[in-house]
């Protein structure tokens, strides 16, 4: 196992790294960070969620110096790719200074072109906006050292590989490239050959793997309401004995607060504990004094525990060896157990890879609605402000809200305060990460607009299969379905829209490249 000190990281880095609880590297880290640090060209291909950010960000980070010249550039597909690797540059080099600039189309150019005069490190942008600034003038290459592709098959299938191509012709000969990807495609391969020096091809899709006897279980979960769908799940089933398993050391922490805080019997370990608190934690774990333990995978490696009876995937795995790992802790001494997945629709397409090369069969079951969800969090408030109420020692509240009662609804000052109190927390269940507006759908449905048609020749039941297959839904969440020569609409049931809008955007329908986006409500055909 290797561990980030291994890497011989500078302070403000290891110490960066250290603070975002990074625990150890995930495979494609591993593999990538040493040969990026010795300046090789580096081609890293993994599926979405096993870090590949992070498997350039660190090396990178570690090697700018110190002045204020733009020695890194990151091409991303997307915006909100850009903003969100940017997020991570500033966090692993938080400690060293290293300035990040994100750059992407839809922002005031005026303001990117100041924060660059400014002097940044390393900027990420989307290849469009890129191009606009050199040709501008006001992004030069001088100093730069490093270029990297993130999720380059995305790029390529976006149509960007022009703007590409100009880009690193405009960048230093002598550079060092890095390519990332989920795929490899013989585009990349092109690509790769043009402009890539003797490149090391790290990949780890890894072949078959043994699993043991346990029965596999997933819940499709949206991100925001994670902690409570945890919880319902946790509710619905009689653990006795459970290990749930988060990423980070961090999320550990939190987690064992969560859940302390709505009365479970919990306690957590991860590597940053001393020898002494782990041992009280085991004991009172063996001793049934807790009922669940909320571990990373480092801290839960070599556990050896009878009678566990659930393993939780909280956070997904980041390969299928660790899931195999995990998921090996229960099921023991010839007693069945039972591991239970979290996915998040961005997560789905690793649980599926993890389900083709441990070639076991992971069943999905029924989410607690999100409608479940939100109506429970409700009561809790509800319940809350009874208790309140009853509690009495309110008249110093009273005093304070003076004679604000004659001007204003009493309920409406009820609910402000309730907004206040919760925080965000009931705010969060009206806005949807996925929040597709209005596309002109039945009630209860999102309308996606897919770029192929007739002329692709997919009839529906084409379309039908292939969402129930890539999104792993039943195909009756599928409604109205029209198909046009160059582009189809179809509905889908709103608890489905985010799994089936992230398995497909980006996909093949009977070998066509497919995009997918929500329909604009005008474009409704009557
Ligand atoms: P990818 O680009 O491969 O899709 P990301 O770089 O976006 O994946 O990482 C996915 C998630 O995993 C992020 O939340 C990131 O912070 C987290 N992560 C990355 N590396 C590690 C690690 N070594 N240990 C724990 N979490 C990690
Ligand atoms: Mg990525």
């Amino acid at each position: 196992m290797s561990s980030f000190q291994d890497f011989g990281l500078s302070r403000r880095v290891q110490q960066a790294v250290d603070g975002m609880g990074f625990e150890e590297p995930s495979p494609i880290q591993a593999a990538c960070i040493p040969l990026v640090l010795d300046g090789r060209d580096v081609i890293g291909q993994a599926q979405t969620g096993t870090g590949k950010t992070a498997a350039f960000g660190i090396p990178i980070v570690e090697m700018v110096a110190p002045e204020a010249r733009v020695q890194a550039l990151v091409l991303t597909p997307t915006r909100e790719l850009a903003i969100q690797v940017a997020g991570e540059f500033r966090k692993i080099g938080k400690f060293k200074r290293v300035r990040t600039l994100p750059i992407y189309g839809g922002q005031s150019i005026g303001h990117q072109i100041r924060a660059l005069q400014q002097g940044v490190h390393v900027v990420i942008g989307t290849p469009g906006r890129v191009l606009d600034h050199i040709r501008r003038g006001t992004l030069r290459f001088n100093d730069l050292k490093m270029v990297v592709l993130d999720e380059a098959d995305e790029m390529l299938d976006m149509g960007f590989i022009e703007d590409i191509e100009t880009i690193l012709q405009e960048t230093p000969a002598d550079r060092q490239t890095m390519l990332f990807s989920a795929t490899f495609t013989p585009e990349i391969r092109r690509l790769a050959l043009r402009y890539m020096r003797n490149p090391e091809h790290v990949t780890v899709n890894r072949g078959e793997i043994t699993v043991p006897l346990t029965d596999q279980v997933f819940y499709k979960v949206l991100e925001r309401n994670k902690l409570e769908s945890l919880c319902r799940v946790i509710d619905s089933e009689e653990v006795q004995l459970g290990i749930i398993f988060c990423r980070t050391k961090r999320g550990v922490d939190e987690l064992v607060e969560a859940l302390l805080s709505r009365g479970y019997l919990v306690d957590g370990l991860h590597g940053d504990l001393s020898q002494a608190q782990r041992d009280r934690v085991m004991r009172k774990f063996r001793n049934n004094e807790i009922e669940l333990l909320v571990a990373t995978d480092v801290a839960a490696r070599g556990l050896d525990v009878e009678n566990v009876t659930h393993v939780v995937n909280y956070d997904i795995p980041q390969d299928p060896e660790s899931y195999v790992h995990r998921i090996g802790r229960t099921g023991r001494a010839g007693k069945r157990g039972l591991a239970i997945t979290l996915v998040t629709p961005r997560e789905f397409k690793l649980l599926k890879q993890i389900e083709r090369e441990t070639k076991t069969q992971i069943v999905g079951r029924e989410v607690p609605s999100l409608e479940d969800v939100a109506e429970r969090q409700a009561e809790i408030w509800r319940n809350r402000l009874v208790e309140t109420i009853q509690s009495g020692g309110l008249g110093h509240y009273r005093a304070i809200l003076g004679n604000i009662v004659d001007d204003y609804d009493p309920i409406d000052i009820a609910c402000a305060a309730l907004k206040l109190a919760s925080a965000g927390e009931l705010e969060a269940e009206q806005k949807d990460e996925y929040d597709f507006g209005d596309t002109g759908a039945t009630p209860g449905m999102v309308r996606f607009f897919v770029n192929i048609g007739r002329t692709a020749h997919i009839g529906p039941a084409d379309l039908v299969r292939a969402i129930s297959e890539e999104a792993g839904v039943p195909g009756q969440v599928v409604g109205k379905i029209d198909i046009f020569d160059r582009f189809t609409f179809v509905e889908i049931e709103e608890e489905s829209a985010p799994f089936v809008y992230e398995a497909l955007r980006k996909s093949r329908i009977n070998g066509a490249r497919v995009n997918m986006e929500p329909a604009k409500p005008r474009s409704r055909v009557r």
